[in-house]
């Protein structure tokens, strides 16, 4: 392998990194697929546009390989602990692309990255500007308020009777998207569609230029647009719904959301009297409506006058936002080089130039300016957080991050706070010294690392050190970095297998033999590697463990048993672990002989713990880190440590133990998860239940190791064999570090105080994980402790420390540069709503295991009404009281937040399981904005309207069952379900087509696939389906559901802006009622 351990430290950008290719992988399903091209290691981007005076870029020089090098000395003896890499190939230094001749690809990233969905470009000169150039400011603020309006057409239309949205001058003219007739609803908002406003709101000043000589990102203005009407005069009746976090209620004016314009219309019903199912579109009863809010009467719940419609055509649609922004930003790269810029959002298709910050994909903030004190944080109850995910997977046209080495110097740091050389370090004294910009400590540059300085004080080799120009960048670690100062041996995989009963009689057992002989061909292996170096091992367990040797020197491979579950150990160590290729035969014998030694077994009882406890004894026997595999279908109740009993009780929910439901029922699996970190042990857990097997407790040892949980209700081979072989392929072949520990520092004045995600901490400052994947995130809090300026901002640094699948120590460096500001106005124009419903369905998802879920749900939505209200308070204008009014990058925070709070974590349907529900809350803890983003606002595109001629998907809909034509058929995806909706009166022809039967009627919803047939409309939809499979890190469950069947009840929850019947309110009625808490904040 090849990663420069050798004399030459720090390579030229220009040259392709030979061998760090970063873990190229075969495709899923063992299909070789082509060589990564070599534009991926091509030359560095160049000088940095928003950097101050860009030295003329001298591709020559930097293509030199020695040009980067740093003096001789640093790197011509090899640090003697290196001998341990001399297995690696030392100096099998080649360029180009590997010969190898395994296939070399990388799995799909997980960012949306679609070949041929790219917009069109638009005529902008500058990516950073969302909206285009800056027009005048009246202009602008039209265009903004086109896509905020709500109700805009009190103006363009006279209002219904009672409709009154708004003083009729307050709001712009508007012929644009958010009609209420509806007929514009996917028309793109553009500044010349209407007039301009008849005021602009004052002082809101733009954002500061972040460096000199660069345009200010314009996008993003605030949204002051009077949307519901001024409250007329209440009498505020009854409970709401949503019991009120912050006191009683004074009993406000509530009922601004109906009635004509306040100044002129006498009081009205209270809020509650306007329900009655009265907002949006007026459909059947839903009976169950407002069943999981016990003992608060629900929106229906009253009687009132007769409904009046609040059109959902008039209030923020997603869809619209995601659409807007893919049009405005998808078409140029997102160049980092500018401090503070709120990248596209995350359903947009955009390549990234790191320009010295870290890209999107590995870090995305709440706010890319944050407030320089703590009081106006607090006043605006923005959460200061960042998701992180420091191994995250680029698509193949973006460089991966250098691999810098610095020989057994090792890198250099501060010598105060030890953050890592970055680009904000500022050299002086003639490059002698350099102040670290995050503690200001001066440090003496060490005499290998010096380099003159330029006229502007930047070092001459500038850009040809990654970690003096880019955001992201990984150092070769040295001895110091190792546990006990010893380098790391390469890894290890352990398979163990469950061989009760139920998994030998569902088949379970033959198919992962079966699955494992082909998958070991493909574990991770670095760069051009000719094989992984990782090592496997096989265990088979019910009550009792046994361990194979599979000593290539075998004839046949061994069994031992260890019946002694109470005091595991590992009765062998010679031949237990072992290279593939050296024991292929011996393994692919066992592989065999497995499913027939159990074939006949009556054993039904399992044990959990001592199967952790081997593995974790294994790698401790042989000096590494690894993971274990385990498959696993029941309960552990046999006689064992870590048994388990039934406590599932649904009879809990909505009440105050209803915690409990997500807590482990014993502590043992959390403390052998601390021995599994401090081992580097990762567990990834593969689950087949048939009944309650307690996820809450077994989860636990893969939560804290880092690990990742997969589940198979009801598993059955012909329905769920291509799900689970998918995952398991994804999950054996994934990048992963090993006994990964990840430190973010700050600049003074703000510091991480909180951690989400699967992971381990022993103290306050370090996230230990025993593996690390490509697709974990950790979302990281930030509060200050002092106060921020404007002018030098906020720097964040993500050390990450991991041993690769080689068994090389390294240190993968992500760097961020924030804006802070003085004024909130500038907070609100930054934050990225996507970011923070990550950041509060972690933050509520991890209050359910120590408060009541009805409180976790309060205090929601109480936070989000908080944000509102101080954006309506201090940035809006003063004309428009009364008028809901949403900063212009948060106006879909309602919608988003709704979906949180309907999700069956806090608040499960009667078809939920407890171990549904402690599933999805550890996956959504690890998840990225992406993934949550898809998973509480699910895509739903109309597949009938998918040009089958072009590789682009269908426009997507908003996720209502209003949208919904019955001559249609739909496909909704979330992450982990893709569910095909057919109308009843979908063309004959279609159905045919798609299914390949001859009527409705005909069509089988237990099919778990599409049926391959020739012809357009089939390929067309196969294809959609086969690209979302691979954004996605889990391979999606497929369901068919044909209107007005059995499971259509299934399909509707996904239906996000309906009412649920778990007693979820709708989009409509949930803004509403947060417009209601809004105010009473306000009052
Ligand atoms: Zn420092």
């Amino acid at each position: 392998m090849s990663v420069n351990q050798h004399t030459h430290a720090g390579p030229p950008y220009g040259q392709p990194q030979p061998g760090y290719q970063g873990y190229q992988q075969p495709a899923y399903g063992g299909q070789p697929l082509p060589g990564v091209p070599h534009t991926q290691y091509g030359a560095y981007n160049g000088p940095m546009p928003g950097y101050q005076q860009p030295v003329p870029p001298q591709g020559s020089v930097r293509a030199l390989p020695t040009s980067g090098a740093p003096p001789p000395a640093s790197g011509t003896s090899l640090p003697s602990g290196h001998q341990g890499y001399s297995q690696f190939g030392q100096g099998d230094v080649q360029n180009g692309i590997p010969t190898s001749t395994a296939p070399m690809q990388r799995p799909p990233a997980s960012q949306p990255f679609l070949p041929g969905s790219a917009p069109a470009p638009v005529s902008q000169p500058s990516t950073f500007q969302q909206y285009g150039p800056p027009p005048s400011s009246v202009q602008q603020l039209s265009n903004h308020m086109a896509g905020m309006t709500i109700g805009s057409t009190s103006i363009s239309a006279p209002p219904p009777a009672g409709l009154g949205y708004g003083p009729p001058t307050s709001v712009p003219p508007v012929s644009g998207s958010f009609s209420a007739t509806g007929s514009g609803l996917y028309t793109p908002y553009t500044a010349s569609q209407g007039p301009p406003p008849p005021s602009v709101p004052q002082g809101l000043p733009l954002a500061q230029p972040p460096f000199s000589g660069q345009s200010v990102p314009t996008q993003r203005l605030p949204t002051e647009v009077p949307g519901f009407a001024p409250p007329p005069s209440s009498t505020g009746i009854g409970p709401s719904s949503y019991p009120p976090s912050t006191g009683p209620h004074p009993g406000p004016p509530m009922s601004g959301l109906h009635g004509p314009p306040p100044p002129t219309h006498p009081p009205q019903p209270g809020y509650q009297m306007q329900q009655n199912g009265s907002f949006g579109q007026v459909r059947g009863p839903q009976p169950n409506y407002g069943g999981a809010y016990p003992g608060t009467p629900n929106y229906g719940s009253q009687p009132g006058p007769p409904p009046k419609r609040l059109d959902p055509d008039s209030i923020p649609s997603p869809i619209q936002v995601i659409e807007d922004d893919r049009s405005n930003r998808g078409s140029e790269p997102f160049v980092t080089g500018v401090r503070g810029q709120v990248p596209p959002l995350v359903t947009t298709n955009f390549l990234v130039k790191d320009q010295g910050n870290a890209s999107p994909r590995y870090i995305r903030c709440t706010s890319y300016n944050i407030p320089c004190t703590s009081d106006m944080a607090k006043q605006s109850q923005v959460p200061l957080a960042a998701v992180i995910k420091p191994l995250a997977t680029l698509p193949p046209e973006e460089a991966l991050p250098y691999l810098v080495d610095h020989g057994e110097s090792g890198p250099v740091r501060c010598n105060r706070c030890k953050a890592y050389m970055c680009p904000f370090m500022q050299f002086i004294e003639g490059g002698r010294r350099f102040q670290c910009c995050f503690c200001s400590c001066v440090t003496e540059v060490p005499a290998h690392y010096f380099q003159h300085l330029d006229h502007t004080g930047k070092r001459v080799d500038f850009y040809d050190r990654p970690e003096l120009s880019l955001g992201s960048y990984e150092f070769l670690a040295t001895v110091d970095y190792c546990k006990n100062n010893k380098f790391p041996s390469p890894p290890a995989f352990i398979f163990m297998i469950d061989v009760s009963y139920n998994a030998v009689k569902s088949g379970l057992v033959r198919l992962i033999c079966e699955e494992l002989k082909s998958i070991l061909d493909y574990l991770p292996r670095e760069g051009n590697m000719e094989e992984s170096a990782i090592r496997v091992g096989f265990v088979t367990y019910n009550k009792v463990l046994h361990f194979y040797n599979v000593k290539s020197s075998l004839a046949q491979p061994q069994m031992m048993v260890v019946s002694d579950v109470a005091d595991m150990f590992v009765p062998l160590l010679d031949g237990f672990l072992v290279n593939v290729n050296e024991s292929r035969t011996v393994i692919a014998s066992l592989l065999d002989q497995i499913p027939e030694m159990f074939a006949d077994t009556r054993e039904t009882e399992t044990v959990f713990g001592p199967v952790i406890q081997a593995g974790l004894e294994a790698l401790k026997a042989a000096e590494c880190a690894g993971k274990l595999f385990i498959f696993h279908t029941s309960l552990p109740i046999a006689e064992a440590p870590g048994k388990l009993k039934n406590r599932d009780d649904k009879k809990l929910i909505n009440t105050d133990k209803e915690k409990t439901l997500f807590q482990p029922q014993t502590s043992f699996y959390s403390n052998l998860a601390k021995d599994c970190v401090a081992q580097g042990c990762c567990v990834d857990l593969f689950l087949f239940p048939n009944q309650y097997l307690d996820v809450a407790t077994l989860g636990v040892v893969t939560y804290q190791t880092g690990g990742s949980i997969y589940k198979y209700a009801y598993f059955q081979l012909e329905t769920d064999q291509d799900r689970f072989l998918n995952d398991l392929r994804r999950d054996v072949q994934k990048e992963v570090g090993f006994d990964a520990v990840m430190r973010v520092r700050t600049s003074t004045g703000i510091r991480a105080t909180d951690f989400f995600g699967a992971f381990y901490m022993s103290n306050t400052t370090d996230v230990e994980m025993a593996g690390l994947d490509c697709d974990k995130t950790i979302t990281v809090e930030f509060k200050h402790d002092d106060k921020l300026s404007e002018d030098s901002g906020a720097l964040l640094q993500c050390a990450l420390l991991y041993t690769s699948c080689a068994g090389q120590r390294r240190l993968r460096i992500h760097n961020l540069s924030l804006n802070c500001c003085t004024q909130l106005a500038d907070l609100y124009r930054n934050c990225e709503t996507d970011t923070l419903i990550n950041y509060l369905a972690k933050y509520a998802y991890r209050g359910v295991l120590s408060s009541p879920v009805k409180a976790v749900r309060d205090s929601l939505i109480n936070q989000c009404a908080q944000i509102l209200a101080c954006y309506r308070k201090n940035c809006a204008s003063p004309s428009s009281a009364g008028q809901l009014i949403l900063p212009e990058c948060m106006k879909l925070l309602p919608v988003y937040l709704n979906c949180v709070l309907k999700s069956d974590v806090l608040q499960p349907g009667p078809e939920v399981t407890t171990d549904d529900r402690a599933y999805i809350r550890q996956l959504v803890t690890s998840m990225d904005v992406a993934e949550t983003n898809v998973f509480f606002y699910p895509r739903l595109l109309p597949l009938t309207k998918a040009d089958v001629d072009s590789d682009s998907l269908p426009a997507a809909i908003r996720n209502s069952e209003e949208r919904l034509s019955k001559g249609d058929i739909y496909l909704l995806e979330n992450g982990l379900n893709i569910f095909v909706w057919v109308g009843v009166n979908v063309q004959q022809g279609l159905i045919q087509n798609l299914f390949g039967v001859s009527s409705f009627s005909q069509i089988s919803n237990t099919l778990s696939t599409l049926p391959v047939l020739e012809n357009p409309f089939s390929k067309k939809v196969r294809s959609i389906i086969d690209m979302l499979h691979l954004q996605r890190s889990r391979y999606m469950k497929l369901i068919i559901v044909k209107q007005e069947d059995k499971l259509e009840m299934l399909f509707k929850h996904f239906l996000v802006e309906d009412k649920s019947l778990t007693g979820g309110a709708s989009y409509v009625d949930f803004l509403c009622h947060m417009h209601k808490e809004i105010r009473q904040l306000l009052s």
